[in-house]
């Protein structure tokens, strides 16, 4: 029997480190009937190097805990960008300064088939490909590879995604670089590809849009929308942009079923990264509980980032990024509103079932099985982002 045990579900994050360094090429994932992957190793190939093992972020972690040094409140004053992310836009204030010096950022992003998966840009016009929170899993193929590339050819990197895919990418390095720049996020968990396209097919989303955002809001919250291509109203009547339509809230129960995590990966319970120590140079998240205690003089319904600055590496970076409007706020407060900052998301029950449920079950069976039918709540808040979308 082959001595080389990867993770099981309970433990993998499909980082595909392990087979991104094998030298035999004989790590496959295999499905694990829910949407998400583990390794399997074809011990006829096998050399028991154990150059997998090592990569492995689970088993063997090449990661740092940081105490942030600064909790910022924070929004970029460029109004487009923030208008197009879904808190408010530190993400896009850290790539345009990677960019501003010949670097390359990556982070997820959705194509036209509605498939979630990293990529790298190297040119501001492409930093809408990464902006928004897509609630579904990112494939990162040979990505680390990538990242490996470009900083060995010594350019300036951003890598952005889940704190297990900063933590897979260090440990894959097993290297320090300063021209690595790591931001994650405060993550809630994952659901699977699958899910999302078992949501799409069953409310007839697929192949009836360009896109999906998931943070559709000219306020803040969220908000399901179709991006939907449109002829431009102007004087080249053949160019075409994208309009967002927002989902019936009747329909969006994926939203619904992602917040409650009812279809979260199953490693996502034992996460190594919801802690307020954190692995990546910057965390980002929504600045939920903002000003619940201290107060806040700012309006926020346009979306407010909460930026952890975690190492003076990450201090130096962001004093030169003038685009940042911030106010120093607590960790504390940080981490009173965000409870995925200090424990793991639950498991319900109900997930295991909930997972090969809505594959075959009728949509509004399923919303009442798992009580996540749409509430007159979910319409009032379409209707308060409607204001404020007036407002802005
Ligand atoms: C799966 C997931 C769970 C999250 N859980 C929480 C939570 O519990 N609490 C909280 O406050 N915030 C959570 N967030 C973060 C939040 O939704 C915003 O991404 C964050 O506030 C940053 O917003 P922004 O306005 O700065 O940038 P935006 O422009 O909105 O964000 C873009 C950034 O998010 C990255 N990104 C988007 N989708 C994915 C993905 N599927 N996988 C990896 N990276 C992705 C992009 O690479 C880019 O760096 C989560 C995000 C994701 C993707
Ligand atoms: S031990 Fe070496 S050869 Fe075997 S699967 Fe791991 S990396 Fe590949
Ligand atoms: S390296 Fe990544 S994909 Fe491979 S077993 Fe570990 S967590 Fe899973
Ligand atoms: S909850 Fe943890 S394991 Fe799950 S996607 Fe987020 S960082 Fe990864």
């Amino acid at each position: 029997m082959n001595k080389i045990q990867l993770c099981d579900k309970y433990k993998c994050t499909q980082c595909m480190a392990c087979i991104n360094v094998c030298p035999k090429k004989c790590i496959e994932l295999i499905d694990t009937g829910e949407g998400f992957y583990i390794p399997q190793i074809d011990e006829k190939i096998c050399v028991e190097c154990s150059a997998c093992i090592k990569a492995c972020h689970r088993l063997s972690p090449i990661v740092d805990y940081q105490t942030p040094l600064k909790t910022l409140a924070c929004w970029t004053k460029n109004d487009t960008d923030r208008r197009r992310s879904s808190s408010g836009g530190a993400f896009s204030v850290l790539a345009r300064k990677v960019l501003s010096e010949n670097g390359v950022v990556f982070g997820a992003t959705m194509d036209t088939n509605l498939q979630v998966k990293h990529i790298s840009i190297d040119n501001t016009d492409d930093i809408v490909k990464l902006q928004g929170s897509k609630y579904v899993q990112s494939y990162l193929g040979d990505t680390y590879k990538q990242v490996r590339e470009f900083l060995r050819q010594e350019r300036l990197v951003l890598f952005t995604g889940t704190p297990c895919q900063i933590g897979g990418l260090l440990t894959f390095l097993r290297k320090k670089y300063n021209n690595l720049i790591t931001c994650d996020m405060v993550c809630h968990g994952v659901p699977s590809q699958r899910a999302f396209d078992v949501f799409c097919e069953k409310t007839n989303i697929k192949n009836t849009c360009q896109g999906v955002s998931f943070r559709f809001t000219a306020g803040w919250g969220f908000q399901l929308a179709r991006e939907v291509e449109s002829p431009i109203q102007s004087e080249n009547p053949t160019s075409t942009h994208l309009t967002r339509k927002v989902v019936n809230p009747r329909d969006a129960w994926y939203m619904r079923a992602f917040n409650k995590g009812l279809m979260f990966n199953e490693s996502c319970f034992s996460c190594a990264y919801t802690t307020p120590q954190r692995v990546s140079d910057f965390t980002m998240a929504d600045y939920w509980g903002l000003g619940a205690e201290t107060p806040f003089d700012y309006p926020t319904f346009r979306g407010v980032s909460m930026l952890l600055v975690n190492n003076l590496k990450a201090m130096d970076f962001i004093n030169e990024c003038p685009d940042l409007f911030y106010e120093e706020r607590s960790l504390e407060e940080a981490i009173k509103g965000n409870h995925n900052l200090s424990h793991n998301s639950e498991r319900l029950v109900g997930r295991d079932s909930f997972i090969q449920d809505m594959q075959v079950m009728e949509p509004r069976a399923l919303v009442v099985k798992y009580g996540i039918k749409e509430s007159l709540r979910d319409y009032l808040r379409l209707l308060k982002q409607w204001i404020n979308s007036k407002r802005v």
